[in-house]
């Protein structure tokens, strides 16, 4: 809207001084030509740098003002009356410099009728036709009092539907913010910060079911070896930190693509997409030995862990979702069993130990 009404009072800023430029010149004898276009150059300012016109004083000196000029003009001029009239009614019409303020509206159009009737009557009080004239002017004023009123009305209502807008696209952006930080908040583990088992669940689903599905894609569990006599050494708040730290460096070890997941507990799983087992075991083992070779300091104490890990790859081991979950749960259980710090793949039970699920 500001720009619209910024157009309008250029509009209305190059009509007034143009249209009283105009009349000034055509007013002879010379003094009216000097009130015409002081006139018009007074008004035509006042509408280009729109002067506010909010304090009481300067709008009652700017009507004050504009009747002078108009009275000098209609004076200097001698013009019949009747045509002079209309320019007298213009005065209030200055929308952009009166907008919203009705009673200057008003006072214009009173002021002008006022002028207009007393030079329109002053000397023809028994000639019924200047009372005709003044009759139509009469109206002209009240429907001008109104289309102002409308104008008014429109403008107001245009900028309060504004304000709503903006409003309401200021809401809807903060609840669309909130429903996104649910809904990050419903998936993700708020110990580790890594995504929870629901997301692990229904990202390995949505995976498997979308239109580009992974030529390949591994799973790798990770349980961390002993972690209750961390618990029972350290306290539980400790343990806390090192399951943080630790995820940190999972996230660390692993590419943008993967999902880095809290399964449960102390134990992760990863989701490796496009990855066949020459790539999930090099990972696993660079995990494995990241953790192995670090030192994590809580309060003042040096901790060190090591995991171990199983890895099982769609579609080589299994077709299905559950059966890659248990196979890589199966491996995971191998590496535990054959001595814990250790990465074992699904693949090379089968193949070496005659394991089958
Ligand atoms: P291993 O896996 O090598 O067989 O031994 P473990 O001691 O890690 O395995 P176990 O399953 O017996 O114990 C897992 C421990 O992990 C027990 C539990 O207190 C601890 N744990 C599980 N979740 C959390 C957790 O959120 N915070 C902390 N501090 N400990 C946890
Ligand atoms: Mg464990
Ligand atoms: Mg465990």
């Amino acid at each position: 809207m500001g720009e619209k009404l910024r157009r309008a009072d250029w509009l209305a800023a190059m009509l007034v001084t143009g249209g009283g430029v105009f009349l000034s010149l055509a007013a002879t004898p010379g003094p009216a030509v000097y009130w015409g276009l002081t006139w018009s150059i007074f008004n035509g300012l006042s509408l280009a740098i729109r002067i506010p016109g909010t304090c009481f004083i300067t709008r009652v000196l700017i009507l004050v003002l504009n009747l002078v000029l108009i009275a000098g003009w209609q004076l200097k001029s001698g013009w019949p009356s009747a045509t002079s009239l209309p320019l007298l009614l213009f005065l209030p019409v200055l929308v952009p410099l009166y907008r919203e303020q009705r009673q200057e509206i008003l006072a214009g159009l009173v002021g002008g009728l006022i002028l207009g009737g007393y030079s329109t009557l002053k000397e023809n009080l028994a000639d019924p036709s200047s009372w005709a004239i003044l009759g139509g002017w009469v109206a002209i004023a009240g429907f001008f009092y109104y289309l102002m009123l409308g104008l008014v009305a429109k403008a107001r209502q245009a900028a309060s539907l504004q304000v709503e807008v903006e409003y309401t696209r200021h809401e809807y952006q903060k609840a669309c913010e909130r429903l996104a930080a649910m809904e990050m908040a419903a998936i993700t583990d708020d110990l580790t910060g890594t995504y929870n088992y629901r997301y692990f669940e229904q990202a390995f689903g949505n995976l498997l079911n979308s239109r580009q599905q992974p030529r390949t894609l591994a799973v790798l569990m990770l349980d961390i070896d002993y972690f209750k006599e961390i618990n029972d050494a350290y306290g539980h708040l400790t343990g806390n930190r090192v399951l943080a730290e630790l995820a940190t460096i999972l996230k660390k070890c692993t590419r943008e693509q993967d999902i880095v997941t809290r399964f449960g507990g102390e134990e992760f799983a990863i989701i490796l997409p496009d990855t066949d087992y020459h790539g999930a075991l090099q990972l696993a083992e660079r995990i494995r030995q990241a953790i192995a070779g670090h030192t994590f300091q809580v309060e003042g104490t040096a901790i060190h862990i090591t995991v171990s890990a199983g890895v099982a790859v769609w579609p080589v081991d299994g077709e299905d979702k559950n059966d890659i979950i248990a196979r890589a749960d199966r491996a995971l259980y191998q590496a535990k069993i054959t001595g814990r710090n250790s990465v074992c793949a699904y693949q090379f039970l089968k193949t070496e130990r005659g394991v089958h699920e």
